[in-house]
């Protein structure tokens, strides 16, 4: 059988290298040699960050550090301003109600992006906010939120500045310590191109204050005992590991520092202008707005006349390129293409010619080498 080329916004394929290192021997988790393992991986997960602080890494997915950030960092009651504009940042308040903590949504129009303002605004009406939620990257709707804009308002304010760079981190501009960033959380299988299953979280001195004053109403996500174990000698997690995806992990940080995370940043960008020109040359409507069109995933409303079933059926069976769905309201009406990780314009010509294939097979009045020949003036 075909291997099925994977342009989901995660998981991404995982190249070989990776692949291989999660091969090694299991060590004792509580061994120098598992300590050097921690130190080398947060350390370069720090960088990556683009923070001073120390990284720690959750054995759990994406949604796990999500989780670690909320509950570490607000007490039940205290209030907390989800920007919502999608999946992710809707998935954010759901865990902050969760733990019976006071949300309040700022409301934001799939496919648009936050305004700075309208945060600004709502910090204003309400004292009692003690931190914002913001998701970088709104994976449901292809949406790149202005994490930066939005650090230069939450300077002005006590409240925290909780970020969700799952989507982004090694494919966008994150820079923690210069956005003013107090809690940042990533996962292993989008951008950083390594197996599911591991998360990454750092917290600013603010953040940390904060936690001191705060119980977990979560026994795995205490951030203490994080930190705690982390500063024995030699360093280690609370609990198991996932030791075979620390490797992985590890090894895929590698991948980005030798590839330089700046020019990995410009792939990505390169890849998502691609694809947007490519989504135009075939007739498509973008879902997003294109000024905040993502880095690292494309939404695509699907032409009227065909079925996400048989679309992206055929893509998959047909021409073994697997694309993703719409979630929620967009299910049925919109489809995804990750270009995150390991993308290059060879798994964007083999995806723009599957796509403009399907169309035209399905009847669709397409020129469907349209899509491919974008591409190759993208990228000549
Ligand atoms: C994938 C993703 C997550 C985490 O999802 P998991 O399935 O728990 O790894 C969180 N936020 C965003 C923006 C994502 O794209």
């Amino acid at each position: 059988m075909d291997e099925i080329l994977l342009m989901l916004p995660g998981p991404t394929s995982v190249s070989q290298r990776v692949l291989e290192a999660m091969s090694q021997p299991i060590v004792n988790h509580r061994s120098a040699l598992f300590g050097e393992l921690f130190t080398k991986t947060s350390s370069l997960m720090s960088k990556i960050f683009k923070t001073e602080h120390q990284s720690y890494i959750i054995t759990g997915s994406g949604t796990a550090a999500m989780e670690a950030g909320i509950v570490n960092t607000l007490k039940p009651n205290e209030k907390v301003l989800n920007v919502v504009g999608g999946k992710f940042g809707e998935r954010f308040m759901n865990i902050a109600k969760s733990h019976s903590i006071n949300t309040k949504e700022l409301e934001v129009e799939w496919g648009k992006a936050v305004d700075p303002k309208n945060i600004k605004e709502a910090l204003d009406e309400d004292e009692d906010i003690k931190a914002i939620t913001v998701v970088h990257n709104e994976t449901s709707t292809g949406v790149c939120a202005p994490i930066k804009e939005i650090g230069k308002v939450m300077k002005n304010y006590d409240a925290l500045y909780i970020v969700d760079t799952v989507s982004s981190l090694g494919g966008d501009y994150v820079d923690v310590d210069n956005y003013g960033i107090d809690v940042c959380v990533t996962g292993s299988q989008k951008c950083l191109a390594a197996p599911p299953g591991m998360a990454a979280i750092t917290l600013s001195d603010d953040a940390w204050e904060k936690s001191n004053d705060v119980t977990p109403n979560n026994y795995y996500l205490d951030m203490k005992e994080y930190r705690k174990s982390g500063n024995k000698n030699p360093p280690e997690t609370p609990y198991t590991p996932s030791i075979s995806l620390t490797y992985a992990l590890y090894e895929a940080l590698k991948v980005i520092e030798e590839e330089g995370l700046d020019n990995r940043i410009k792939r990505h960008h390169k890849a998502s202008k691609a694809s947007v020109e490519a989504v135009e040359a075939l007739g498509l409507e973008l879902f997003a707005d294109k000024e905040v069109s993502s880095a690292t995933v494309t939404a695509v409303k699907l032409p009227e006349g065909v079925t996400d079933k048989e679309f992206r059926g055929t893509t998959r069976d047909k021409y073994k390129v697997e694309l993703a769905g719409g979630q929620d309201h967009l299910k049925g009406n919109v489809f995804r293409i990750g270009h995150m990780g390991n993308v290059t314009y060879k798994e964007l010509a083999i995806t723009f010619s599957a796509i403009g294939m399907t169309l035209k097979g399905l009847g669709i009045d397409v020129d469907p080498g349209a899509g491919v020949r974008s591409i190759t003036e993208s990228y000549i």
